[in-house]
């Protein structure tokens, strides 16, 4: 997606170690307007799909998947990173943090995903694939089917992609980046 490749040059910042900060437009600071373009084009992707629900994670996973919900006019579910006192029945899985370097306990209301529900994911970054793969552990157990998975930035140089299609998951990265390092950024031809 070229006008995302292009604002993550003019406004991401990469760091060695294979970090990409994107706060000023997708993790604290958010453009609605990219976030729109982002949204069509995870509709454009998955227009072949019979779905009924999409499925993020938080935080930053929200923003991307309610305008997909907005557009599809389909709901969309978050699971959560804490388990509030007041829900019963739940699935839960451990998800180790790339960025945070902890594992938390991940949850999602059984009222909210179920037996029957066909799914997409869609998230801010693919990494090691852990969050993905949590919330195809939750998706599991719930029963429903997962049908694809959708990330606005992969860091191709990390091993999530091949993670997630060596489980046979579809997957669709709006931009792929082969290389970060201090001030310099690759993106897969
Ligand atoms: P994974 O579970 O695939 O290893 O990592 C994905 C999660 O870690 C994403 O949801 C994102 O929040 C975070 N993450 C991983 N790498 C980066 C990065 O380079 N920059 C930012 N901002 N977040 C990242």
């Amino acid at each position: 997606m070229e006008l995302l490749k292009e604002r993550i040059l003019k406004d991401g910042k990469s760091f060695d170690g294979g970090i990409l900060k994107v706060d000023s437009f997708i993790n604290h600071q958010m453009d609605p307007v990219l976030m729109k373009n982002i949204a069509n084009e995870f509709v454009k992707r998955f227009s072949d799909l019979n779905i009924n629900k999409i499925i993020t994670i938080e935080a930053s996973g929200i923003a991307p998947a309610i305008l997909v919900g907005l557009a599809l006019e389909l709901p969309v579910v978050f699971v959560k990173k804490t388990k509030p006192k007041t829900m019963e029945g739940f699935y839960t899985t451990q998800v180790y943090s790339f960025t945070k370097d902890k594992t938390y306990d991940v949850c999602v209301s059984n009222q909210y995903l179920n037996e029957g529900d066909n799914v997409i994911f869609i998230d801010d970054f693919l990494a090691n694939g852990n969050a993905a793969l949590g919330v195809k552990d939750l998706v599991k157990q719930a029963g429903a089917n997962l049908s694809g998975m959708g990330f606005i930035i992969e860091k191709s140089f990390q091993e999530g992609r091949d993670r997630l299609l060596d489980k046979g998951i579809r997957v669709e990265s709006l931009v792929r980046i082969e290389w970060l390092g201090e001030n310099s950024i690759e993106f897969v031809e």
